[in-house]
């Protein structure tokens, strides 16, 4: 490995460790728009997502509760971060983006070009994640709630595996 390799590595390892230390929008939210609970059973992860949308369905505001290892807390704290004053199709588009990195694969430029620089940088600090497949599951909960949470079909709790 190239010292470049390490020195990236380190970034992300400590955009991780930063996350789940001290978590982002780590709250309740009252009278949300939208809220699921997602639990990831292999781990014991358990969050709790909360969303407010302005009048102009823009996500005003994210945020989480719950108990999990620190992964699934950097990613929900991330991702909370990521989703302020984003459509909720814009959402759904970065989730397929970043699914397929947790898959090992690189988004497309054309996908990567949709997104800023400082959220792609996020979710690939938690797509290496794609090495330990056990911990995909944590990397992903917070997504896969808020995929839960968006469904207007879907009840407000929702176990996501
Ligand atoms: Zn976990």
């Amino acid at each position: 490995m190239s010292e470049e390799d390490d020195s990236l590595r380190d970034l992300y390892q400590d955009l991780i460790l930063d996350h789940g230390r001290a978590p982002r929008n780590f709250q309740a939210l009252e009278n949300p728009d939208h809220e699921a609970v997602g639990h990831n059973p292999l781990c014991g992860d358990k969050i709790i997502l909360s969303l407010k949308l302005d009048a102009s369905r823009r996500i005003a505001q994210a945020s989480f509760q719950g108990e999990g290892c620190a992964i699934s807390t950097a990613s929900a704290s991330m991702m909370t971060e990521i989703l302020k004053g984003k459509t909720i199709e814009d959402a759904k588009a970065l989730w397929l983006v970043f699914e397929e990195m947790c898959k090992g694969s690189q988004p497309s430029e054309e996908m990567a070009a949709q997104f800023n620089e400082d959220d792609l940088l996020r979710l690939t600090a938690l797509s290496g994640v794609n090495k330990y497949p056990v911990r995909v599951k944590c990397a992903t909960l917070a997504w896969r709630t808020l995929l839960a949470a968006l469904d207007p079909t879907s009840p407000k709790s929702t176990k996501t595996e």
